[in-house]
């Protein structure tokens, strides 16, 4: 027997893996099962070469539970070690700097354990004690023991093992007795070793006898030893993509279609990723992309590996270059991750171009689900963006797709304006939008259908592209004023308007979420009377804050509608003679005042003309600021007047109503008094 202490260049090794590691426990049995698998394939390329002639097919890797006597045992028929190569691979743990990288990478297990290559020792992260056994391949080599207590001492000894192989036996301490549950082993090895290349054996098969579960003969083997990303594309077909991406997540819903990676130069990544469905919302991800380097699984928090939009795909990716064992800010500046990640874009804008070009109807037919993925990717990565533009579908209402280029061609003539903008007019919702939609249609527009939550940052992003095209959402405006063809649009003089408007304003809901703008233009005889519109500007700023945050100017802002007057229709005709048998005389005489007031003080003003301020008498300046307190005083008046004339005057109420009904704005004690009314108006 020998013994011997541990070649650390700190004592308290074990001490730090102890306290450090505590966030990652259960990792210890992914680096010992995968050691174990190493053994095995270690020990077949020996025997390919010739320098090993014991039998190799019954590879297998076996993990025991002994919940009596507290071990959790890892067993592999692979390459053994003898007392010398424990000695140089077990107790020769050589690391410089460590205490500062210690503390520098304290919450982060895998980066420990990746710098000083500690994989074994991550046992005693749960072990009071662990034992090696184990039996060179060597011609000759006799089983060894060896035992370490978490101390940097440890014991050597002669031991008997039949096999070539070894078994490492972890005493699992009073702390970590969760890893002695079945259920708790069973759910490591499910998540780290499913697909490790080497049988991974945990107890037997069970089947339920008489009311209890037994053990059957047969081992429960846990791993697909050969999933469907190390295979060829060639020799897969698609049901084998289907159940492998079921295999992975056994809740999710059919994919859209699959990307299969296989790249060897000028680093190695193999994968396959898929398109899941996405809803029409960025939920966070429950099933994401599965990290592997060599079949061990290692992530599935792929961000700064994969770009953002990416993450949203659904997979595998398995390369031994991404260095796993770092930090994710060291990741992030590597330069083999870089070149994956830009890899990993090209290759789906490829498919998606490749999808579209060759089976442009199926593209289509996914498009829906597809969209929003891939504006994600438009927005976010410009590498994307330029491969993108060939793929990137516009809907109309009509159902119909078209690249950005058709599209173009298909309303260059009838949507370019007088300023030669290119108009792009699109609806978020036919439905509720639907006599915008028809008036546009009507003119002979074609409107687009954008709905999603980036529907503002896109047409953002593409407007900054394109700097003569425009997106017009149809209730922005009075169709005739959507695409400005010139500029022969009569309309009323501010004064006109400053003059009307009162009676609008009085019968326009008072509600803190809208903020009413009255508006008149003349949109014929047979327009509607009223028509209610939503600023562009204001509106995309209000949608973009609520993707984007951080705008809340806007955000907070009460919502700004324009209530669009038709000064041409008969009804709102109606309103002003009204008007004028109501309250015209009275107007009249109040104008006669006002002009009065208003000659007067130009009178007045006069004394004031080319003189300084200082050098015109005090009582002209107070006769002057006098007369025009009066002229706004009456001004307020006729204000008033006609505010009072509004609030009474039915018909008025009336047109207000129905544009808010045509918008879906008219509900509850407003809906039920305009259903009144109307029963009155109709008698
Ligand atoms: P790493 O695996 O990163 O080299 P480890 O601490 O996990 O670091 O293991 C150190 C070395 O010990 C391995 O490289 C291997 O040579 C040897 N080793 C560990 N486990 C086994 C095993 N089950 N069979 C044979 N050799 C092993």
């Amino acid at each position: 027997m020998q013994k011997g202490k541990i070649g650390v260049s700190s004592d308290n090794l074990f001490p730090i893996i102890k306290k450090f590691l505590y966030s990652d426990h259960d990792i210890f049995l992914r680096e010992i099962v995968s050691n174990a698998v190493d053994a095995t394939q270690k020990l077949r390329t020996l025997a390919s070469k010739g320098e090993y002639s014991g039998d190799i097919t019954n590879a297998k890797v076996e993990v025991k539970l002994d919940k009596e006597a507290k071990t959790i045992t890892v067993s592999d028929n692979g390459i053994g070690m003898t007392a010398e190569e424990i000695e140089k691979y077990i107790n020769q743990i050589a690391f410089s700097g460590a205490e500062e990288f210690l503390d520098k990478y304290k919450n982060d297990a895998n980066a420990i354990i990746g710098h000083f290559g500690l994989g074994f020792y991550s046992s005693f992260m749960v072990s009071s004690q662990v034992d090696i056994i184990s039996k060179s391949y060597r011609e000759g080599a006799k089983a060894v023991r060896w035992e370490c207590d978490g101390s940097p001492e440890y014991m050597l000894e002669d031991a008997e093992r039949a096999e070539v192989g070894t078994d490492i036996v972890m005493h699992i301490n009073a702390d970590s007795e969760e890893f002695l549950e079945k259920s708790r082993i069973d759910q490591i090895l499910n998540k780290y070793c499913k697909f490790l290349p080497v049988p991974v054996v945990f107890g037997k098969k069970t089947t339920w006898k008489d009311g209890k579960e037994v053990d059957t003969e047969e081992d429960n083997q846990i791993n697909d030893v050969a999933p469907a990303w190390t295979k060829k594309p060639v020799d897969l077909k698609d049901e084998d993509y289907s159940n492998f991406y079921h295999q992975l997540y056994p809740m999710a819903d059919e994919p859209l279609f699959n990307i299969h990676l296989n790249v060897d130069y000028p680093f190695n990544l193999t994968g396959i990723l898929y398109f899941p469905k996405l809803k029409n919302t960025i939920e966070v991800q429950k099933n994401k992309i599965q990290l592997y380097s060599n079949q061990v699984f290692v992530t599935d928090s792929v961000e700064g590996i994969v770009p953002e939009f990416l993450t949203l795909l659904h997979g595998v990716l398995d390369s031994p270059d991404i260095p796993l064992n770092v930090s994710r800010s060291y990741l992030q500046s590597d330069s083999n991750v870089k070149k994956i990640s830009s890899h990993i874009t090209k290759k789906v804008g490829d498919r998606l171009a490749q999808l579209f070009t060759e089976k442009r109807e199926d593209f289509e037919s996914k498009w829906d689900d597809l969209r929003l993925f891939i504006e994600y990717g438009m927005l976010t990565e410009d590498k994307f963006y330029e491969k993108a533009e060939k793929f990137f579908l516009f809907k109309n209402t009509d159902n119909k797709y078209f690249t950005m280029e058709e599209y173009e061609t298909l309303v260059k003539t009838e949507q370019t304006d007088k300023d030669n903008n290119l108009i792009y007019l699109y609806t978020s919702n036919a439905e509720e939008q639907f006599s915008f939609v028809q008036a546009a249609k009507n003119k002979g527009y074609d409107v687009l259908v954008m709905n999603n939550i980036l529907t503002a940052p896109l047409i953002n992003k593409l407007e900054q592209k394109y700097t003569n095209k425009r997106f017009v959402r149809v209730d922005s405006d009075v169709v005739e004023h959507l695409i400005r063809k010139d500029d022969s649009v009569k309309e009323m003089s501010w004064e006109e308007k400053n003059e009307l408007s009162p009676i609008f304003k009085a019968v326009c809901p008072e509600n803190k979420d809208y903020n009413f703008i009255v508006d008149f233009k003349d949109l014929g005889e047979t327009g509607s009377p009223m028509v209610i519109t939503r600023n562009e500007f204001m509106r995309r700023m209000k949608d973009l804050s609520a993707v984007q945050g951080g705008m809340n100017f806007y955000g907070d802002l009460p919502e700004s509608l324009n209530l669009v007057v038709n000064t041409s229709n008969p009804l709102v005709k109606k309103v002003f003679e009204d008007r004028d048998s109501a309250i015209g005389t009275e107007l009249d005489s109040l104008d006669t005042e006002i002009n009065a007031k208003k000659a007067e003080k130009s009178e007045v003003d006069k004394a004031k003309k080319d003189k300084k301020d200082e050098e015109i008498p005090s009582e002209v300046k107070e006769k002057s600021e006098e007369l025009e307190k009066t002229i706004s005083a009456l001004k307020d008046q006729r204000k008033e007047k006609l505010s009072a004339f509004g609030k009474e005057n039915k018909l008025a109420k009336q047109l207000v109503d129905l544009a808010l009904l045509a918008n879906g704005m008219l509900k509850g004690e407003d809906l039920d008094k305009f259903v009144k009314r109307s029963f009155e108006l109709i008698k």
